[in-house]
């Protein structure tokens, strides 16, 4: 059965999704119940499971509700059980996991939070707040090495694997990469893109890892316009990723 994906807005700038594979659907990263019971009542899906990317409050506000209404079971990160309201299964790298008969790939991407994770369904990278579309999370539990590792892992899928991240950020996030690159013409090709759409109100999701490659200045500290930009050409990555981050920590 082919994978089928609803985006679901939520609070400000959340983005949920539905997750639909035969007689299986789960959300991602409920935020909020309202929101997730409209999509549910629009396309007719069964809720089976919850997934959970980390434990953020706008990450998991809808779980307990859902979880009841339903009987849908929790899925997050076991590293982390704990913080995961109403968490029936644990995963992590060894187990993976399963959906409507399926592989389900777990990777362990800490420094958002120490328990993040991002689940790949069918060529779905579901990134949480860890890649985002032309940005990355803040690190809140975690160094720019930790977060370097981890978007190391995420840059190892496949250039066609889809990104469906945790938040609207993209506009914001693509005029802070204009200020490090900006003669990378992939990047001024994309925010053409990103500006139309978010005129129409559009969401800028997927994305692509080959696109964030090229145009995401977190996946970028080997360009050497970034280096020249910091007066870091000497740098290792990690220093000139550290460097990009604080810089979008201010901008
Ligand atoms: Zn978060
Ligand atoms: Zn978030």
């Amino acid at each position: 059965m082919p994978t089928e994906i609803e985006i679901v807005p939520c609070l400000s700038d959340n983005y949920a999704y539905l997750v639909k594979s035969g007689g299986q659907c789960a959300v991602v990263d409920p935020s909020e119940p309202g929101p997730v019971r409209a999509a549910l009542a629009r396309t007719g899906w069964k809720l089976t499971h919850i997934l959970n990317t980390h434990h953020h409050l706008d990450h998991t506000g809808g779980n307990l509700a859902l979880k009841q209404e339903t009987g849908a079971k929790v899925v997050g990160p076991g590293k982390d059980a704990a913080r995961i309201p109403g968490l029936d299964i644990g995963v992590d790298e060894a187990s993976g996991w399963e959906f409507d008969g399926r592989k389900v790939q777990v990777l362990e991407v800490p420094a958002h939070t120490r328990g993040a994770i991002t689940f790949v369904i069918d060529g779905n990278a579901f990134t949480g707040d860890t890649l985002f579309v032309m940005g990355c999370g803040r690190l809140f539990e975690g160094d720019p090495q930790m977060m370097w590792s981890s978007l190391s892992k995420l840059m190892t899928l496949p250039g066609d694997t889809k990104v469906w991240c945790g938040h609207e950020y993209t506009q914001s996030n693509g005029r802070f990469a204009l200020t490090l690159e900006p003669g990378n013409a992939d990047l001024m090709a994309r925010m053409d893109q990103v500006n139309a759409a978010r005129a129409k109100g559009a969401a800028t999701v997927p994305s692509t890892m080959a696109l964030e490659k090229k145009t995401n200045p977190f996946l970028r500290p080997d360009s050497g316009e970034i280096r020249k930009n910091l007066g870091m050409e000497q740098a290792g990555d990690v220093a000139v990723f550290g460097e990009i981050r604080a810089r979008k920590d201010k901008f």
